[in-house]
């Protein structure tokens, strides 16, 4: 690799000259900047803005969320998806109470001992909220120093990660470090685009070897995407035997993907079944109870970071055995008008709005 760029004078003028004004951006707390950076992870700024606003009203403080309910914190986060986020930001929140006394650590490697924290969120927080001058590098980051570098090597790879973890740090000025973090994010989300990089108005182009050599779009060098898996799953709205107004909900597990959401019990199909009998058998494994699948209602695809699923669900009947907690976390009969007191995952969102519309 080259010697570093000296960008930060020429990216401070760019961020000092106008940027996006974003609700984050205008507090000095380390608690709010630290929500926003957890929201950030995996979701765009926009989607986020909302989110943002009603969980800090609902929790405005560190000791608010601290004492709130897993149950609280899931419903305010419902529809952001990567459920994980907000369960480690809870726990995490019981800790800084705990044992930092209601005070967030001020270094990235204090910071890092928090669950949810790692390296790129402790160097956002530590340096926005602490001026601590520490690097961050994400997907937008990695593009803009293999671009500035015209870096040949496969990014994925853990020795080109240690390099550009390194010239990330070696880049970063101790005058207003956090300003410059964030503008380097502002750069990659608005300027050095993955396919559309606006290089004729780019504040660091004078020093991007990509684009002195024209090969911005072969940058950062990536392995080809490998084929993602899909999977069939049944879903059902189990009706009560004696109730025709109450059906069965399931929390699913704490551990594991989307992790104390409530769902329409189901699973996976497997090869030689229908998706009635995947229905009938998840229920029975999970549940413990016998039923009768007995209309077809909707079908959701939805694509998670490593797979692809097709949900089919349906209308189904209980017929025999009391529901008890065997593959979930918790059960309930419930009535539509009940279900908005439960956090559910985007596609269960889904088969509920399918459900009203019936
Ligand atoms: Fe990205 Fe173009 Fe700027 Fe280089 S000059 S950092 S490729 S926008």
């Amino acid at each position: 690799m080259t010697a570093p760029p000296p960008i930060a004078p020429l990216l401070l003028d760019w961020w000092d000259a106008g940027h996006t004004d974003l609700p984050w951006r205008q507090v000095r707390d380390p608690y709010a900047i630290w929500v926003s950076e957890i929201m950030l992870q995996q979701t765009q700024v926009m989607t986020v803005v909302p989110y943002y606003a009603r969980w800090m009203a609902r929790f405005p403080t560190v000791q608010a969320l601290a004492a709130a309910s897993l149950d609280e914190v899931l419903k305010v986060w419902e529809g952001l998806g990567y459920y994980r986020r907000a369960r480690h930001l809870h726990a995490a929140a019981q800790t800084v109470v705990a044992v930092y006394d209601g005070r967030l650590p001020q270094t990235a490697a204090e910071l890092m001992k928090l669950k949810g924290i790692g390296r790129y969120t402790a160097g956002a927080i530590a340096s926005i909220a602490f001026h601590e001058p520490v690097p961050l590098l994400d997907g937008n980051v990695i593009r803009i120093l293999s671009r500035l570098q015209d870096l040949p090597h496969d990014v994925t790879q853990t020795a080109t990660q240690k390099k550009l973890w390194q010239l990330a740090a070696d880049l970063v000025p101790s005058h207003r470090p956090g300003d410059y973090n964030q503008a380097l994010m502002e750069l990659g989300q608005q300027v050095c685009l993955p396919a559309r990089p606006m290089c004729l108005i780019c504040p660091v182009a004078s020093h991007c070897l990509a684009r002195q050599r024209g090969t911005q779009l072969e940058r950062p060098v990536r392995p080809p995407r490998a084929n993602t898996p899909h999977y069939d799953v049944a879903a059902g709205v189990i009706w009560h035997r004696d109730d025709p107004a109450r059906f069965l909900i399931a929390q699913r597990p704490l551990a594991g993907l989307l992790g104390g959401l409530w769902e329409f019990p189901g699973g996976k199909q497997e090869a030689g079944e229908t998706l009635p009998q995947t229905l009938q058998r998840e229920i029975k494994e999970e549940l413990g109870i016998d039923i009768e699948v007995t209309q077809f209602l909707t079908t959701i695809k939805h694509a998670y970071t490593h797979f692809r699923i097709t949900l089919h669900a349906f209308h189904a009947r209980h017929t025999q055995g009391t529901p008890q907690n065997l593959g979930v976390a918790d059960h309930a009969w419930v009535t539509i008008p009940e279900l908005g007191t439960y956090a559910f995952a985007v596609t269960d969102q889904k088969i509920i709005a399918a459900l009203r519309a019936t």
